[in-house]
């Protein structure tokens, strides 16, 4: 495609695997991206030159790939981008709209143009090529790991010779009654809106993380589409706590402006109702939402928390026990970090240093715990995981989300069985559930396998027993189970197990995930049923 105007004649290629061989060992290796062809005539009467991109140092966003691996990963992705444009630019043309296709850089604004162009006209999304899957690519990450473009097929192919706009993968929930119209505006990752109509509520097909641009705009269409396509004026609005996400601050601008009520829902809260809603459970149940992060009611980052839930409400009965996070957010993606916390917090903090001498900034943690500074806490499952992935050396920096817990199942599964760790847990009547005794066998194992499937073992020996003391002292059968931790199988598999075998109802999520996804579904649970208890 002509980067230029995008009038589709000619091609970009990416040419030369090495112009420039490294002169050295470890020096840089370089590449040449142009345009080939020679000068053409445009339908729209301009020519112009091919243009020459430049060089580039290679191996900056994928160190340690091959130039010709890095090369071929760039190709499929122009070419399947320009096939995306060429769709992209034959539906505007259908609309009489000449799409110039300019060179710009990252952020410039041209993406947003086309998404809110495209949806100003009927609400239909572009296909916007696969960037960030491009990208992730690039860095080595296994791409059936990320996320799936939002639509499921080519939302601008034409079908009886006229411009079809695909039927998005929204997922209809029926609801066990009827109430006004819920706007519910999801968290910040893996988002996903929410309006009920009726005993009907509709969630959109996934937005995404609202870290782009891209990502926002998409929300903001995908409200208006849904609100217009069910013909319904949202009455109440919900929203995660957090203050500061995007969907939080579109939420109350979206009420603000229509005069209607606002619904805070706790994270974890909003993944057990998202249960709740697709079992059309009313009364009262045990939620155990093992997850990334949330904010929780006291501010505090949660994480591995058992709820008990009835109605609109929700009681905090336990959490996990917290862990320092080092660093704030950079804990989260750097799990040496907090297995660094946990040393510290098992009096070995004198083994930071030496057992991370990779790690440039091994002292500084180690002197932050020392001193308690930017050293936050935190009840996350997933901290939990990264901790163990820490403490037995198999992932020390995450290249993508939940990478140290997805290697550590891997492990497990290759292992094999083993028996939970005697004495691995320990359950204390304010109803923190603490692993120390787990995570210091892990330190001290040279078996990454076996120490993986202990883990697992044991966390799941561990949670079962806490949410059997819970469901005994409140008398309820029904756990419901929700959050991105699910995705593990093992865990899932033995947790469900446990519970089952003292018979116990175990809920989990049936046409939604357990991840964030899922969490307008129980934003919109709670605005419903609070509506429906007068509290609205
Ligand atoms: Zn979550």
């Amino acid at each position: 495609m002509c980067m230029t105007c995008g009038c589709g004649i000619g091609q970009t290629l990416i040419a030369g695997h090495a112009i420039q061989r490294p002169r050295k060992p470890g020096g840089e290796m370089h590449y040449r991206v142009r345009e080939e062809g020679a000068a053409h005539a445009h339908p729209h009467g301009h020519t112009h030159d091919p243009i020459d991109f430049g060089t580039g140092p290679a191996g900056t966003h994928a160190p340690g790939m091959s130039q010709a691996r890095m090369v071929k990963i760039e190709r499929d992705i122009l070419a399947k981008n320009n096939g995306y444009a060429d769709q992209n630019r034959r539906y505007l043309s259908a609309h009489s709209i000449f799409a110039l296709n300019l060179v710009s850089s990252p952020g410039s604004g041209k993406t947003t143009l086309l998404v809110r162009t495209i949806a100003a006209l009927n609400g239909a999304h572009p296909h916007l090529g696969n960037q960030r899957r491009g990208n992730a690519a690039m860095a080595g990450v296994d791409q059936g790991r990320l996320p799936q473009c939002s639509c499921r097929e080519n939302p601008l192919s034409r079908r009886r010779e006229r411009v079809r706009v695909v039927e998005k993968s929204d997922t209809v929930i029926a609801l066990p009654f009827s109430g006004p119209p819920v706007l519910a505006c999801g968290a910040w990752l893996k988002n996903t809106v929410c309006v009920t109509r009726g005993s009907e509520a509709h969630v959109s097909q996934l937005i995404g993380d609202l870290d782009s641009a891209e990502a926002r705009t998409m929300l903001d269409a995908t409200v208006a589409r849904l609100c217009n396509s069910l013909e319904v004026q949202p009455e109440i609005v919900a929203h995660d706590l957090h203050p500061d996400f995007y969907s939080t601050r579109f939420a109350q601008a979206y009420a603000a402006q229509r005069g209607l009520p606002l619904v805070a829902v706790q994270h974890h809260h909003a993944h057990i109702a998202a249960v709740c809603a697709e079992h059309h459970v009313t009364g009262a149940v045990l939620g155990l939402a093992l997850d990334g992060v949330g904010l929780g009611s006291d501010g505090t980052p949660w994480g591995g928390e058992l709820l008990y839930a009835e109605g609109a409400e929700f009681e905090r009965l336990g959490h996990l026990a917290p862990l320092r996070l080092p660093g704030g957010d950079r804990a989260a993606r750097e799990p040496w970090r907090m297995a660094a916390a946990v040393l510290f917090q098992l009096g070995r903090g004198d083994e930071i240093a030496r057992r991370f001498s990779d790690q440039p900034g091994a002292q500084t943690v180690a002197a932050m715990l020392q001193r308690n500074l930017n050293c936050p806490i935190t009840s996350s499952t997933g901290r939990l995981f990264d901790a163990a992935a820490g403490l037995l050396g198999v992932n020390e920096i995450q290249a993508f989300e939940a990478q140290a817990a997805v290697r550590l199942q891997e492990l497990a599964q290759r292992h094999g069985q083993v028996a939970p760790l005697e004495g691995g847990y320990r359950i204390a009547e304010s109803g923190v559930l603490d692993f120390s005794p787990l995570l210091a066998a892990l330190a001290d194992c040279r078996d990454a396998g076996h120490g993986a499937a202990l883990f697992h073992a044991t966390l799941a020996a561990g949670l079962a027993e806490w949410v059997e003391h819970a469901a005994h002292r409140h008398s309820i059968a029904d756990v419901a189970l929700g959050g991105g931790c699910f995705h593990n199988d093992i865990l899932l598999r033995s947790l469900s197990g446990r519970l089952a075998a003292q018979g116990l109802r175990v809920l989990t999520w049936q046409r939604m995930q357990p991840n964030d996804s899922a969490i307008s579904l129980g934003q919109a649970w709670v605005a419903a049923r609070k509506s429906r208890e007068g509290l609205v």
